[in-house]
């Protein structure tokens, strides 16, 4: 399996979009926000991008904000066009509901690298029983909880104290910051979800 080892900034950079790839840093010291330019291109593009290019740099925003490769991320897509509902939506919501958002989205983790090591070193249990599947699809109405030991961590305090300056934790998360538990209410709503980005030109780019 390839991993991308270059700066995560330049990832953003690349999409012209912040991606929150790297934690606290991406709320105070922004690289993009510093050097905006695409890196290795000197001179702006000239000219309109293509229909293709548009679809593939959604799709490519897409896959970096969730840290996938591209053999699953492409599952996904394919998963979620054999769906009943609208394809978008399933494969928005499927990604949301993946274990490692929830965990990022209960606040305890700034980015997605670290809320999938909390998973992958076993401080997450699902209803009592331990899960280091950070992919695990997180149902409506299952319960949470975080090991006591991270109370004291100094990462997951940072993490607790930016999200509550933020404020933005979502409404179908109820999360109790004394236990580290917390439950999801509902299945989420497109508007609250995480990704920023249009489905449907994810989903055109793959049904070429
Ligand atoms: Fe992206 Fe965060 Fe780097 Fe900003 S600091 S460019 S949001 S990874």
């Amino acid at each position: 399996m390839s991993r991308y080892t270059d700066a995560v900034c330049k990832l953003c950079r690349r999409e012209q979009q912040k991606l929150f790839l790297k934690g606290d840093k991406c709320y105070t010291k922004c690289m993009l926000e510093k050097r905006p330019g695409i890196p290795g291109m000197a001179k702006p593009q000239r000219g309109k991008p293509s229909a293709f290019s548009i679809r593939l740099r959604e799709k490519q925003k897409l896959r970096r904000m969730v840290q996938m490769n591209e053999r699953p991320f492409e599952r996904k897509v394919v998963e979620a066009s054999k769906a009943r509902e609208a394809s978008g939506d399933h494969l928005l919501r499927a990604l949301e509901l993946r274990l490692d958002n929830i965990i990022k989205r209960m606040g305890v983790s700034t980015s997605l690298k670290t809320a999938r090591q909390l998973v992958k070193h076993g401080h997450v249990k699902i209803g009592g029983k331990q899960v280091n599947i950070p992919s695990y699809p997180v149902k409506a109405g299952e319960v949470i909880s975080l090991s006591q030991k991270l109370k004291e961590n100094v990462g997951v305090k940072l993490s607790l104290e930016t999200a509550k300056k933020l404020n933005n934790r979502p409404s179908f998360i109820e999360f109790d910051e004394t236990t580290l538990t917390a439950k999801v209410l509902r299945i989420p709503e497109r508007a609250e979800m995480s990704f920023p980005i249009n489905d449907q030109l994810i989903i055109e780019y793959y049904s070429r």
